[in-house]
C-alpha cells in the first residue's frame, strides 16, 4: 500500500483508466477526502467537463463547500484526450479539442481550486512543499518531450495530443513560478505507458503499477522537485 499523507484530493477524469485506480488507491491509503470529478454528459450531476470552464467553476463552488478550513492538498489534472491523427491528417476540430481538453481544461481547474489549495498551504503552517501541504500534479507524458519526440517510435499518430501535453507541460512550468510564494508545489509527470483504453493493449504495464508508482513519486516530493518533469517511477524527464 502506498504511503500518502494528503487528507483531501481531487482527481480529473477519474471515472476510468489510471484516474479511476488513482482514485482507488488514494482510498487505500487513507486519504479520507477524495473527490472523484468526471463529465457525465449523459446525467444532470458530478459533471466536470474540463473543457468547459463553466462547468469547472460550477464544480469548484461544490467542492469548496465540502472542503474544511484545511483546504485542497492535492490536486490531479488527469483527464485527457487522444485523437489519432497525423501532422497531415488533424483537422482544426482535433486540434481545438485536445487543446481544450488538455491543456486549457488543466489551467481553469487549477485557477478555480487555486482557492482552496491556498488555504490548505496555509492551514499547515509550516515551511516547504509536499503532496500533504498543497500540490498540482499534471499528467503528461513522455511524447511531449522535445527530446525524446523525434526519436521515438510512436505506437500510434500522436500530433495533437503531443504538441497539447508539451503545451501543459510549459502551463506546468507557469504554475510553478506563480504559484512559488504560496509554496504549492507542481510538477508534471509520465505514467509510463500504460495498459487503458488510451494506452491500448500492447503497453508493457498495467494501470495498477502506474499509479503506485505515481503515488510513491508524489508522496515523496519537495520543493526540489517542483516545477519539474517527472515519471511514474522518479526518474527525470528531458523536457
Ligand atoms: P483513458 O483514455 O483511459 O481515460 C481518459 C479519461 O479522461 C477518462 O476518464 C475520460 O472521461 C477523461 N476525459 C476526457 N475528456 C474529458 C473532458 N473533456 N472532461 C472530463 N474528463 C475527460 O486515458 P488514461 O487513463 O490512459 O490516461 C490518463 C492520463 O495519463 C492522461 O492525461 C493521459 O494523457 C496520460 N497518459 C497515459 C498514457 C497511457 O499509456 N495510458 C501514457 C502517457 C500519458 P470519459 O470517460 O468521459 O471520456
Amino acid at each position: 500500500m502506498v504511503e500518502l499523507k494528503a487528507c483531501s484530493a481531487l482527481v480529473t477524469g477519474a471515472n476510468r483508466g489510471l484516474g479511476l485506480e488513482m482514485v482507488k488507491q488514494l482510498l487505500e491509503a487513507r486519504c479520507s477526502n477524495i473527490f472523484a470529478a468526471y463529465r457525465d454528459p449523459d446525467g444532470p450531476n458530478s459533471e466536470v467537463n474540463v473543457a468547459d470552464p463553466c462547468i469547472i467553476k460550477e464544480s469548484a463552488k461544490k467542492v469548496g463547500s465540502l472542503l474544511g478550513k484545511n483546504g485542497l492538498n492535492l490536486l490531479v489534472n488527469n483527464a485527457a484526450v487522444l485523437p489519432q491523427k497525423t501532422m497531415m491528417t488533424a483537422t482544426v476540430e482535433d486540434m481545438q479539442n485536445t487543446f481544450n481538453t488538455n491543456v486549457i481544461g488543466p489551467l481553469f481547474v487549477i485557477r478555480e481550486y487555486l482557492p482552496y489549495l491556498r488555504r490548505a498551504a496555509k492551514a499547515k503552517g509550516r515551511p516547504g512543499m509536499s503532496c500533504d501541504k498543497a500540490a498540482v500534479i499534471n499528467i503528461s507524458t513522455d511524447s511531449a518531450s522535445m527530446s525524446i519526440m523525434p526519436v521515438m517510435k510512436e505506437p500510434f499518430p500522436l500530433f495533437p495530443y503531443s504538441i497539447s501535453k508539451t503545451g501543459l507541460n510549459m502551463l506546468t512550468i507557469y504554475t510553478a513560478r506563480d504559484l512559488q510564494a504560496d509554496e504549492i508545489l507542481c510538477i508534471s509527470i509520465h505514467p509510463g505507458w500504460v495498459r487503458t483504453d488510451m494506452g491500448g493493449d500492447e503497453a508493457p504495464i498495467d494501470a495498477r503499477e502506474s499509479v503506485e508508482g505515481m503515488l510513491c513519486v508524489i508522496g515523496s516530493l519537495t520543493e526540489k522537485q517542483h516545477g519539474g518533469f517527472l515519471d511514474y517511477t522518479g526518474k527525470t524527464m528531458p523536457w
